[in-house]
């Protein structure tokens, strides 16, 4: 059977474009087929992220924040959201909503299978599974496939353990969340306690460090316990769900497209911020967009403006600074919690910024550190 389109990986990229997809009248028409080789029934990770007003995705959001909190040992920095609020969504509870749409559609195929090999010919791309071939106008690919390799020249990796505890006394403020804990040891990199309270009593903490090598298991856990005795002043609770991610916050060009037919997606299609690893925002602009090309009969391969290019290099200039270790992840991000407006750092993570407010973020950090850095990625 011919496709108009392939989502080769059904995952957080992969339904976001699906979901868009059959939302769009004049995209009616089109048979798309979505191979994964899992059947994404498991809660395998949770997605935060800020946003301002309501998404797409609004009615599976769980539970959102007006306010958030920055710590050191030195300062906490406590503020309230403006325009945004920072959202918390379940994979399981995305999957089920995306597949909840899609499996009543009848011209969208499901396959559960492993794909080998992607090509790209003339007017058609290919896709070769464990179980067979395929053919479309275009492939959206979010597999790891055709990523460019990692290693800890060119990257760090953001690694993490969650723990979703429930307590038996009423422990936390559901309104207050805390992006970044530093005031743990630093000894491995950048390294710090991420609360996210979603009613009094249940919060998801995640041990989260920006290094190049993942921990053994054992040691995340002891983290998790340490803290949550430690600095919470929790010694009952229960573990009601738990996730382990690593996430590549990478120097390193993620290629956008493999000829004209292949699109790359999500991660693959580098839509993680380099700096954060944030990625679920970034996703929903980049499916948007290449919705909006599909429907204006356009090529889908969505180009990066200008605007975007330098907030790519702002990225791969931090980046470059934390793994040439110049300066820590825990200094850069305290001196700029420290002297920025929250909010305006989240617009600048968000990419968001205009050029004076990228400029008053960037002489929030030492120019001797950074400015190597900057020239150095400028000519990449
Ligand atoms: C545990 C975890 C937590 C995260 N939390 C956040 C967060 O809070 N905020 C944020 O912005 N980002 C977060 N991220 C980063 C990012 O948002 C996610 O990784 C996101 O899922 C990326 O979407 P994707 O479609 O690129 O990849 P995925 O969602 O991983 O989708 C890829 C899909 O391809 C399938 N697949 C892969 N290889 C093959 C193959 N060979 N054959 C068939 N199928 C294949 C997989 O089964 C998967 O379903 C997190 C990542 C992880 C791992």
């Amino acid at each position: 059977m011919q496709y108009d389109y392939i989502i080769a990986g059904g995952g957080g990229a992969g339904l976001s474009l699906l979901y868009r997809i059959l939302h769009q009248e004049t995209l009616r028409e089109k048979q798309i087929l979505v191979i994964d080789q899992d059947l994404k029934n498991k809660n395998d990770r949770t997605w935060c992220f800020w946003e301002e007003g309501e998404g797409l995705f609004e009615p599976v959001v769980r539970h959102q924040w007006p306010t958030l909190e920055f710590k050191t040992e030195q300062f906490v920095n406590k503020f309230a959201l403006q325009k945004y609020r920072y959202k918390m969504i379940r994979g399981l509870d995305f999957y089920n909503y995306v597949l909840d749409v899609a499996t009543k559609s009848e011209r969208v195929t499901f396959k559960h299978e492993k794909i080998l090999h992607l090509s790209s010919q003339n007017d058609q791309a290919k896709v070769i599974t464990d179980s067979g071939q395929y053919e479309a106008a275009y492939v959206f690919n979010s597999t790891s496939l055709l990523n460019p390799k990692i290693n800890t020249d060119n990257s760090l990796l953001q690694h993490f353990m969650g723990w979703e505890i429930k307590t038996s006394k009423p422990m936390f403020d559901d309104q207050v969340g805390t992006l970044m804990d530093f005031s743990l040891n630093q000894d491995h990199g950048a390294t710090f306690m991420y609360v996210l309270p979603v009613n009094s009593q249940q919060a998801l903490i995640e041990y989260t460090l920006f290094s190049p090598v993942v921990l053994d298991k054992d040691t995340y856990r002891n983290q998790l316990a340490t803290y949550i005795n430690g600095v919470l002043g929790i010694s009952e609770y229960n573990i009601v769900d738990d996730e382990f991610g690593v996430i590549p916050m990478s120097l390193q060009k993620f290629r956008p497209s493999l000829g004209k037919h292949i699109i790359n997606i999500g991660t693959a299609g580098g839509h993680t911020k380099a700096s954060s690893g944030y990625t679920f925002q970034f996703i929903q602009k980049n499916t948007q967009s290449i919705v909006q090309n599909l429907v204006a009969e356009k090529s889908p391969l969505v180009k990066p403006s200008f605007r975007e290019k330098m907030f790519q290099w702002y990225d791969r200039t931090l980046l470059e600074v934390m793994i040439s270790q110049k300066m820590t992840g825990k200094a850069i991000f305290a001196t700029m919690f420290k002297k920025l407006a929250p909010e305006k750092i989240l617009t600048f993570l968000d990419n968001e910024t205009n050029f004076l407010q990228d400029l008053s973020v960037m002489s929030s950090v030492p120019t001797v550190k950074f400015l190597p850095s900057a020239l150095k990625q400028m000519f990449r």
